[in-house]
């Protein structure tokens, strides 16, 4: 599984600045869009493409008559104590405060490992900024500027070697035959029953994939003579654990089962629309890059008339992702089952798709002559050619001149082309642009 880094410190030290720094990637593809939300707390580091983590931004420990037991101080808490590793964060302007000696003695009590990160030391000499901080006895003390994004690698570095090694991501990717999926979306949606309705019919054939690190993290079915593998979600954690049916919804759980699965099934509640929790679980699907099934479940609970309306305002909320298929369904009757499963294998075969280059480039030349790009100061883009980067999300390399400074207008553009050229639904798509050769 994914490890888990957290962000801990009280408020104004930079931990936001650092988290941005962290999840923020070069060809990132959530824009900000209207509609795709932005979890501010939890986010996927890729900084090092082989070794991702999730980050969590645990918000400010604050120094209100509260204290360490506010709300706010609950939720830090439980994060750091979820995580692999703590960054505590302070601010090497300012120097130590009260504050940071409290969360320094509570981090002790968890016995969690933590790195003393010291922030802000832009124009300033980070040695004393270091010495500081010397009687906070850290084992790794490190002196960063995040808002410059200096020592920011050096951090990476050191935060690298001392997280786990994902092994359960080879043992579950190992089947290669097998479609790869995670039902998730926020509590109360119909995640369980569905799960439970989709193995209880193929009882004979669910089984739990032997090999991996915890119990039941995925399950394999067969239907309609396809293979299947479904990844942890708390649907499938709660069969049989009656006494756990009310559990807690965890973030960092939905992140783990995004990054093993092939296609994200999201469940959203007909009767509910889209709520500000669905569309951060739409986000985290957007920002991993996988396939995106919507199933709108309880359509049994609708009218014509409130049917339409839904459709409309689903529309109208999911424009982020118009390429994502959506599904009518209905968990408890099992209605829409197949016709969700037809979704599924589209989005998988367009995920997974091998592209060679000549196919790619000459997509690109189409594209190109068809419609040039904006001329920029005087110059216009030159796209040379093109050629496949990965799939799960298909990615393509754009080399050329002036590549960068192609406006969002045209690579929407260009990314609308291959989506049609290629008839690719139900996945994001990356497209890389390189200066040159
Ligand atoms: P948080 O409350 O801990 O999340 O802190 P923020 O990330 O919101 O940052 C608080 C303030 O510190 C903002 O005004 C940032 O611009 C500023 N800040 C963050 N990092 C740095 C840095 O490396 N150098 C300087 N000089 N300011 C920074
Ligand atoms: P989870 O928290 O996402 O796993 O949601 P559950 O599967 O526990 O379902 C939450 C509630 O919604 C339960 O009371 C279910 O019976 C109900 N429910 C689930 N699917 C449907 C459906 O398709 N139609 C209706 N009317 N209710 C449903």
């Amino acid at each position: 599984m994914l490890p888990l880094v957290a962000l801990v410190g009280r408020p104004n030290v930079g931990k936001s600045t650092l988290f941005n720094a962290f999840t923020r990637t070069r060809d990132a593809l959530v824009h900000d869009e209207p509609g795709v939300t932005r979890d501010r707390n939890y986010g996927y580091c890729r900084l090092d493409e082989e070794h991702p983590f999730v980050i969590c931004d645990t918000g400010g420990l604050s120094d209100d008559e509260e204290g360490l037991a506010g709300a706010t101080a609950k939720q830090s808490r439980s994060a750091a104590e979820e995580a692999d590793l703590v960054l505590f964060v302070v601010d090497g302007r300012e120097g130590p405060s009260a504050l940071d000696q409290t969360i320094l003695k509570w981090l002790r009590k968890t016995g969690k490992p933590f790195f003393l990160v010291v922030n802000k030391t832009d124009g300033l000499d980070e040695q004393a900024c270091v010495n500081e901080f010397a009687r906070f006895g850290a084992e790794v003390v490190l002196p960063i500027a995040a808002a410059h994004q200096r020592g920011v690698p050096e951090l990476l570095q050191q935060i690298l070697p001392r997280l786990p090694v994902d092994a359960d991501a080879d043992v579950l990717a190992e089947d290669p035959g097998r479609v790869r999926i995670a039902f998730i979306g926020r509590p109360n949606v119909g995640k369980s029953t569905l799960v439970n309705r989709l193995l209880g019919e193929e009882r004979m054939i669910a089984s739990d994939v032997p090999g991996t690190t915890r119990d039941s993290i995925a399950v394999d079915m067969e239907r309609d003579g396809r293979q299947y593998r479904l990844i942890d979600t708390a649907g499938l954690r709660r069969r049989g654990k009656v006494e756990e049916a009310v559990e807690k919804f965890s973030v960092f759980k939905t992140m783990q089962a995004i990054q093993s699965c092939q296609v994200a099934v999201v469940l959203l509640d007909a009767g509910e629309g889209v709520t500000d929790q669905d569309a951060t679980v739409l986000g985290h699907v957007l920002e991993a890059g996988r396939g995106l099934v919507v199933a709108v479940n309880k359509w049994d609970g609708q009218t014509n008339y409130t049917r339409e309306q839904t459709i409309s305002l689903l529309d109208r909320k999911l424009s982020f992702c118009t390429w994502a298929e959506h599904i009518t369904i209905s968990a408890k009757h099992g209605t829409g089952m197949r016709e969700l499963f037809r979704a599924i294998h589209r989005a998988h075969t367009s995920a997974t798709r091998q592209f060679t280059t000549s196919e790619v480039t000459k997509a690109l030349e189409i594209a190109y002559a068809s419609f040039p790009p904006p001329v920029v100061r005087g110059h216009l883009p030159k796209m040379k050619y093109a050629h496949p980067g990965g799939s799960n999300p298909p990615t393509f390399i754009v080399h050329g001149t002036r590549v960068k400074s192609l406006g969002e207008t045209y690579k929407r553009y260009l990314e609308n082309f291959f989506r049609k050229r290629f008839k690719l639904v139900g996945t994001p798509l990356q497209f890389i642009f390189r200066e040159g050769e």
